[in-house]
Order: C-alpha cells, then sequence, then structure tokens
C-alpha cells in the first residue's frame, strides 16, 4: 500500500518531526566497531557564546553532507561535536550582564564567585548553537559531545603545558603583546582586527639641541610622543646623512632624543625621519632592541596616561590625545594636521582600540615542535583542498613567532605554575588595599605576577619549596590562551591523555573542515600537538570552506547590520533549501557572495535559496505523481527494453558516478548539480512525460512495467540526494514502496554505479528524440499555435538508423507535441505554409494551414517586427553614442549590448517565421 503525501512541500512541517526519529532510532551514533572501517569527523568547536552564522552554516552543511554519505557507503562514522569555552568572549558576555543587573564588576564578585557565575550562564545558555546545528540536520553523535572545560579536557591541557615547560619551549619573558584597556587582558593576533578609521596625521616639529637641525615627524598618535626615546631616519638618505648620532629635543617632556639610522625609517615617506616609541609600537619595539632606546611605558594597562607621561599622567589616552596636540600648537611645533584614513587594531569582541604593550607574559617557543609539522605538509600526509593552503601553511610555519600564551581572565584553564611567596617576595604584588600576607596566602586573585617571581610548573601544588623549603603558595593568576586548549582538540576529545581505544579506532581523523581565517593558530597548532602527544597526524584531509560574503562582496557582520541568520533562511525556505543553496555555491572560489538581500540583518529574499525550495517542490510534485499512478503496484523484476527505461537507468548510473565523484573531491557545486539535472530534467521533465503513454495506454503489463521503473529510479535518486537533503528525502522514500530492509533512507546504502546499464545507444537515440520533441514545440511556440490545437508533423530523416528510432518513438513525439499524427520518413516534401525545425538527425514541418489563421499570424507577425525594429533603432542610436559608451558603467554598456544582440535573434526568427506564412 502506498502512502499519503500531503499535497503541497511544506519544509518545516516535516523537518522537525524527522530529526528525533532519527536521534531516537540511534541512527547517529557510533561506536568502537572492529567488522567497520571508521570514519571520522571532529567539528571545529563554536565559541559556547555563539550563535549560528552563515560561516557556521556552509561550515556544518558540508559537515553533514560528508558524515551521511559516508555513514551510507558503510562506514562507522563519527561526527563528534563539542563547543569552546570561548574564554574572553564568555567571560565578557557574563562581565556585561553583571554590570547591568547588578552594577557590579569582577573584582567586586572575586574570582570563585564569578566563575560560578560563568558556569551557571553556561549551564543556561551554552547549547544554543547545538539546537541551531539540529534544526540544519546535523547528524552528529551528540553522546559524544565535549566541552573545553570538561573535567577531562582541563587534565589534558593542563599536562600539556606541563609537557611543554619540561621540553624548555615555554617560558616567561617580555614581549610586544596586544592589550584591550577594556578587557584588560592580552588578545591574540586573530582577536584584533582592522578597522578603517578617519583620524589625522599630525606633523610635529621637534626642535634640535644642537644646531641648525629641523626635524619633522608624523603620527597619527600624538599622545605616544610623550614616550619616544628617539627619532629615525634612513641610513642611505643623503638628506639625514649628517643628522646620525645628533640629539634633539622631545617637546613638552624635556628630554633629549638621539637620531639613529635604521633601514626602517621609508626615505619616500614624509621627512623620511620617524619618530620612536619603543613602548607602544611593534615595530619601535623591535627597532628599540636594535638601538638599545629605553622603553618609557606613557600608557597604562588601563588605557590612563602613567606617570611618565609627565603633567599628561591621570588623563585617559584620547584626553592626553587632545591636550598634546593643544600643547603643542601652544609652542608652534605643530608643523601642520592632514585628514588620514587608516586601519586601527580593534579587539574584535568589545570593539576597543588596542593597546600594543610590552609585557612580561608567559610564552612558547614554537621552533622545534613546527619543524615536526613541516616534513608532513611536504610530503601531503596530510592533504588540504584546495592545495595552495598547504604551501601557505609551510611558509607560515617557517615564519613561526612564539606565542603569548597568557590571558589575564579568569574563565579558562589556569596556568599550572606557582610561586613560592618567600622566594618570589619581589616579584608577587597585591593590587589593591587587600593585605599582602592574606592575599598571598589564599592566593587570591588581586596578585599579579612580574619580573622577579619564580615560577614552578607543576598541574598539582607543589609541597615544599625546593630553595627555601616553605610551603606558601601562590599559584600564577592567569589562564591560558583559548587556542591552547583547541590546539588538542582531536585527540583530547577523544580521550587523550586518559582513554586509547576510542584513538586507537578513530585517530586519525579524516577531514578537517574549517575557515580560512584559523588554518594556521589553529589547524597547524593541532597538526603540532597531535605529532607531538599521539605521534601522528590528527586529521588526512583538511578542507577550506567558502566565505560567505554578502551580495556586495561585503562581510557579514551583525554590528553592519549585514549579518544574514541562517536560521531565518531555515524558516523561509526550509533547511534543505539552505543546505542546497549553500553546497550549490561552494565550488571553486573561495569568497561566495550570497545573494540574500538582507536589511538590518532581517533576510528579505534569496533566490538561490528559493531555487532550492523549487527544486525540492518539483520531487514532491514528481513523487506525488508517481506515487498516484502505482496503485497496484507491487515490486518485481525490472526489466529494460524500452528505449526510455534503458535511457532513464543510463542516465542515472552517469548521475551516481558524477556525484561519488564530486564527493570524493569535494567539488560541492557539482555535486549539487549533478543531482539537480537528474531529478529536475532527466527525471521529471522526460522521463515522467514518457511515462504517461504507458501508464495511461491501458496495457496492464506495460503499465506495471514502468511503474517499476519508476519507483526503483526515484529510490536510487532520493539517496543520492540524502546527504545534501536529508528531510524531504526522509519524507519521500518513507511514502515510497522502496522495499528496503533499512527503517530510514539515512541508513540505507549509498547507490554505486552499475555500468553494465550505460547505454550509449539509448541515450544517443534519445538525444535524437529530446532534439525532435524541442524543435516541434519551438515552431508551436515561435507559430502562437495555441496550447490546445492538435498538430500534424512530419520528419523528414536521412538515415535508417534515424527513421527506425523516431518510429518506435512515435506514441511519444505524439504525446509529448500534441501531435494528431507523426509521420517519419526519408527526404519527405515539405508542405507549403509550414513551420521548420532542424536537428542533428532530421528536418521537422509543421504544416500551419487550417491550424492558425494564416492572415492573423501575419499581421501579428508584422506588427511584431515593427515593434522590434522601434526598439533596436533606440539600442542602436544608444550604443553608438560616445557619451554613453565612456559615461556608462560598464556593466550597464555590456547589458544594452546584450539586448541588441537578443532584440536582433528575435528580429531574425520573426522574419523568417514572416516568410513561412506568406509562402
Ligand atoms: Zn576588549
Ligand atoms: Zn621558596
Amino acid at each position: 500500500m502506498t502512502k499519503e503525501l500531503a499535497k503541497t512541500y511544506d519544509p518545516v512541517a516535516i523537518e522537525k518531526k524527522w530529526y528525533d526519529f532519527w536521534e531516537e532510532n540511534g541512527h547517529f551514533n557510533a561506536g568502537i566497531n572492529p567488522d567497520k572501517p571508521p570514519y571520522s569527523i571532529v567539528i571545529p568547536p563554536p565559541n559556547v557564546t555563539g550563535e549560528l552564522h552563515m560561516g557556521h552554516a556552509i561550515q556544518h552543511a558540508i559537515h553533514d553532507l560528508v558524515v551521511r554519505w559516508k555513514r551510507m557507503q558503510g562506514f562507522e562514522t563519527l561526527c563528534l561535536p563539542g563547543t569552546d569555552h570561548a574564554g574572553i568572549a564568555t567571560q565578557m558576555k557574563v562581565e556585561q550582564e553583571l554590570l547591568e543587573v547588578e552594577g557590579k564588576n569582577r573584582y567586586d564578585l572575586g574570582r570563585d564567585a564569578m566563575l560560578e557565575r560563568i558556569w551557571q550562564w553556561k549551564e543556561k545558555y551554552g547549547d544554543a548553537i547545538y539546537r541551531q546545528l539540529r534544526q540544519l540536520g546535523a547528524s552528529y553523535d551528540w553522546r559524544w559531545e565535549r566541552f573545553t572545560l570538561d573535567e577531562e579536557y582541563v587534565e589534558a591541557v593542563l599536562q600539556a603545558f606541563e609537557h611543554f615547560a619540561e621540553k624548555g619551549w615555554i617560558y616567561r619573558g617580555t614581549r610586544m603583546i596586544n592589550w584591550c584597556p577594556q578587557c584588560r587582558t592580552v588578545i591574540s593576533d586573530l582577536e584584533t582586527e582592522e578597522r578603517e578609521v578617519s583620524g589625522h596625521l599630525w606633523h610635529i616639529r621637534y626642535p634640535a639641541r644642537e644646531g641648525e637641525l629641523q626635524v619633522v615627524v608624523a603620527t597619527t598618535r600624538p599622545e605616544t610622543m610623550l614616550g619616544d626615546t628617539g627619532v629615525a631616519v634612513h641610513p642611505n638618505d643623503d638628506r639625514w646623512r649628517e643628522a646620525i648620532g645628533l640629539q634633539v629635543e622631545l617637546p613638552l617632556m624635556d628630554r633629549a632624543i638621539p637620531i639613529v639610522a635604521d633601514e626602517y625609517a621609508d626615505p619616500e615617506l614624509g621627512s623620511g625621519a620617524v619618530k620612536v616609541t619603543p613602548a607602544h609600537d611593534p615595530n619601535d619595539y623591535e627597532l628599540g632592541l636594535r638601538h638599545d632606546l629605553a622603553q618609557i611605558q606613557v600608557i597604562g594597562f588601563d588605557g590612563v596616561m602613567t606617570e611618565a607621561a609627565g603633567r599628561f599622567a591621570g588623563l585617559d589616552r584620547y584626553a592626553a590625545r587632545e591636550a598634546v596636540v593643544a600643547a603643542l600648537k601652544a609652542e608652534g611645533l605643530l608643523e601642520k594636521i592632514e585628514d588620514h584614513e587608516h586601519a586601527v587594531p580593534h579587539h574584535d569582541k568589545c570593539g576597543t582600540v588596542v593597546e600594543p604593550l610590552p609585557m612580561e607574559q608567559w610564552f612558547m617557543n614554537m621552533k622545534e615542535i613546527a619543524a615536526k609539522v613541516r616534513p608532513v605538509l611536504v610530503r601531503q600526509d596530510i592533504q588540504y583542498a584546495p592545495d595552495r593552503f598547504r604551501h601557505y601553511a609551510i611558509e607560515w610555519l617557517d615564519q613561526i613567532r612564539d606565542w603569548a600564551l597568557s590571558r589575564q581572565i579568569w574563565w579558562g584553564h589556569r596556568i599550572p605554575a606557582w610561586y613560592c611567596t618567600h622566594c618570589s617576595a619581589d616579584g608577587l604584588s597585591v593590587i589593591g588595599d587587600l593585605d599582602r600576607e592574606q592575599a598571598l596566602h589564599e592566593g587570591n586573585f588581586r596578585v599579579s605576577v612580574a619580573a622577579g617571581a619564580k615560577p614552578v610548573v607543576s598541574v598539582a601544588k607543589p609541597e615544599a619549596c625546593s630553595e627555601c623549603g616553605g610551603q606558601d603558595w601562590v599559584q600564577d593568576p592567569d589562564v591560558l590562551d583559548t587556542w591552547f586548549s583547541s590546539a588538542l582538540w582531536p585527540f583530547a576529545t577523544l580521550g587523550w591523555p586518559q582513554r586509547r581505544d576510542a584513538l586507537e579506532y578513530f585517530y586519525p581523523t579524516d577531514l578537517m573542515i574549517t575557515a580560512r581565517d584559523i588554518l594556521y593558530l589553529w589547524v597547524l597548532r593541532m597538526a603540532m600537538t597531535s605529532l607531538e602527544f599521539v605521534d601522528q597526524i590528527p586529521f588526512k584531509t583538511v578542507l577550506v570552506h567558502p566565505t560567505i560574503l554578502t551580495q556586495d562582496g561585503r562581510r557579514m557582520s551583525k554590528s553592519l547590520g549585514t549579518g544574514l541568520n541562517p536560521l531565518d533562511l531555515v524558516a523561509r525556505y526550509g533547511a534543505d533549501a539552505t543546505r542546497y543553496c549553500l553546497l550549490a555555491q561552494a565550488g571553486a572560489v573561495q569568497d561566495v557572495r550570497f545573494d540574500a538581500a538582507v536589511e538590518n540583518n532581517q533576510v528579505q529574499a534569496s533566490a538561490s535559496a528559493e531555487a532550492g525550495r523549487n527544486f525540492g517542490n518539483k520531487l514532491w510534485n514528481a513523487t506525488r505523481f508517481v506515487l498516484m499512478n502505482i496503485d497496484g503496484y507491487e515490486p518485481g523484476p525490472c526489466e529494460r527494453s524500452e528505449l526510455a527505461d534503458r535511457w532513464i537507468w543510463s542516465r542515472l548510473q552517469v548521475a551516481v558516478r558524477e556525484m561519488t565523484e564530486a564527493m570524493q573531491s569535494y567539488r560541492f557545486s557539482d555535486l549539487t548539480r549533478a543531482i539537480y539535472d537528474f531529478v529536475w530534467r532527466d527525471y521529471c521533465d522526460w522521463y515522467l512525460e514518457l511515462a504517461k503513454v504507458r501508464l495511461q495506454g491501458g496495457d496492464p503489463q506495460a503499465r506495471r512495467a514502468v511503474q517499476e521503473h519508476l519507483v526503483r529510479v526515484l529510490e536510487i535518486a532520493l539517496r543520492l540526494l540524502h546527504p545534501i537533503m536529508p528531510f524531504i528525502t526522509e519524507t519521500l522514500w518513507q511514502a515510497l514502496p522502496h522495499g528496503s530492509s533499512a527503517n530510514s533512507i539515512m541508513v540505507a546504502a549509498w547507490p554505486e554505479c552499475d555500468d553494465e546499464l550505460i547505454d550509449p545507444e539509448a541515450e544517443a537515440q534519445m538525444q535524437c528524440l529530446q532534439e525532435v520533441v524541442t524543435g516541434i514545440r519551438i515552431i508551436r511556440g515561435e507559430m502562437n499555435v495555441p496550447p490546445g490545437r492538435k498538430v500534424e508533423v512530419l520528419i523528414s530523416v536521412a538515415s535508417d538508423e534515424a527513421e527506425q528510432t523516431l518510429r518506435q518513438a512515435n506514441p511519444y513525439i505524439a504525446l509529448l507535441t500534441r501531435a494528431a499524427s507523426v509521420q517519419v520518413g526519408q527526404e519527405l516534401v515539405r508542405p507549403p505554409a509550414s513551420g521548420s525545425a532542424m536537428t542533428a538527425t532530421a528536418e521537422i514541418f509543421v504544416p500551419l494551414e487550417g491550424l492558425i489563421d494564416l492572415d492573423a499570424e501575419r499581421q501579428r507577425l508584422k506588427r511584431e517586427i515593427q515593434k522590434m525594429d522601434g526598439l533596436l533603432k533606440g539600442l542602436d542610436a544608444k550604443l553608438a553614442n560616445d557619451r554613453f559608451l565612456t559615461k556608462a558603467p560598464p556593466e550597464i554598456v555590456a547589458q544594452e549590448r546584450q539586448r541588441q544582440a537578443e532584440y536582433r535573434a528575435t528580429q531574425e526568427k520573426l522574419n523568417a517565421s514572416l516568410k513561412l506564412v506568406e509562402a
């Protein structure tokens, strides 16, 4: 018995039901299964604060596509989900809430109470992104879910830290770091975002200490001049050769600073002289080290000017900027002010301008561990798709820098380093007015660590100090960079260091699907730690998915109003259509301009998502048609003697082969194109139409035979489409009498190509038939034959082969073109007043006498020709106009040329048609 399908395709109505069904039936589950080959993916953990954006959406459309495909292929398929604690982002979120609701900051609450708050927040909101992934259809094994602050995971992180410290790779040192004065922590390069700012370039005169020397330097941050300790010029700059080694007066500070020669100074820019502020600029920091210039920090960690800023001390850095400019103006030292657009680093989480500052921090020397990865990439043990990213990765490894590990926040993995309160006394200071002894004893959060502290790295608190025998320890207040824990992700999620069984079975994982912005700081670090701890690569292939941009090529961002919530697409078009359209656009291009119109973060419409839904709709209606025509059908043998049957089975094999190959090489747009063409064009547009001959022909045996093909081919097509559009395919598959013992399409087998069924002869014959049908339809259209009117068709062929094919296809041609009769023969004579068309194998005639009112048709054609002449005249004049050609945007000109060509083609056709009816 067949099941009822709703009349119309309503994605929202079907999607929720199937997800629960799959999960309840354990279809996402994966375990150690010696009978099956494993296939594993760990997802890049989204932030626990995360909300699904389009980057996630395409990433997970691909994840789920691949895992569904592999599962259908018979692999024990694990897709392991998890989230990242996202140190700064999460703490900031809860801190904001704390401030808004209770007017308190984290220091008011204290470390332990603050952490408790964040855990509460995590329990309450932390699974939002999981729910969103489920809505997309993600078939992940949620029982394996991991979080970077899980107890076991923490152990892995601390053990890794201890290991690196023992190797001597981890050290404390002073380096230039990115500091967020708002969040009061170090942040990574990845968290700093260059934003275009319209500012100024202030040209300041530094008077000579001796002689006539005039130095003018330009800066976008005049407040930093207070910390200048030198001026640099290029050694080959003739203007300055004499000045090298002399001193100038630093205005406002009464300080003499030297002029040094350094190739960093660009002679092409301005006067060729640049100010050097080693404590406030990464390049100046390096330059200062080369020339032994002092580092004077005039901006504090709170963004307020320090004592070293003299009379400007205590001012906020921006107030100080105005005050410094005013003072320079008053002293007549401001040469000029220019408007200046430039990029300024901002903290991506809070939007504060980042302050580069030298600071003592934990660092990791990456040289040795990076050297392990290089040969692995060169040998292509880890493959990249596209491969060019492998080359970029090697370049990055060759220039690897030390990694700033510590962060001055609380939410994260606290650094397992301890200070003896006696031996490290010089380096430990207590912030605020707490009692020192008590603060140290309690290991209070207001202890800060600086030069002079002697850390002892140990996961557990050490017993007695080896220097003094003391037992009073204070733990390092900092936590690790979030990327330190995610660097262990692929193996720590599978049980390292405690458990081996899952690692032995599922490791290395098969595929890492990621965005390109974290290819180095994350993906390569995973490779490093995996080789170090597990002695294996973490994944066999790195797949870099495209970045989704707005339709005009901008970044998608909530703060810009260009943010597109993929769940809005899901609500409007369904998860299936959303997945389909994302995959359809994942071709060779790395930047996808997504075609949705978005206003104020709200999606208005998306043609590609709509196309996805229309595709679903077409498939839905085709399945309904089949279901309505298989009453009395029982599955039986499948005979393939008819041309149409041989052809559709051949087309199907080609689709299976193309799709399997596209899957293997991650060509997702080819994948969607192959299934679209097969379902829409071959199956719906042609085969269903051809099937009607036998369905309606009255021969029960022929009817049963065609039912068999309709059902079987459709069932295989559904399986092919399933990894792309899981919900609709499950719905339709359940409604079809599929004869499978599986209770879900997601555990049915991936179709295999049967080469025996590939039938070039049937394909060639069918092509001949299709061309003839198309030719007749064109004649009907061009000659304005009313759709209901039956036509007479004459087909003149040149070969016996074509004659035979078309004779056999006679009933099909008649049905598909509404022909009362179809006469096929060699060298037929063209009847008077008839429409005609040529194909590769035949010439087609449709006599028009009596079919249409020839006189009226002549009048109509003349009118159309006249209209077209008018349009073309205007367009020709426009395109001959130099003014238009030079002034109009090139795309408009191209568009007009295109129109001109189309009109011309139409005009020619109309003229040809007119000739016919005048004959
Ligand atoms: Zn910040
Ligand atoms: Zn000690």
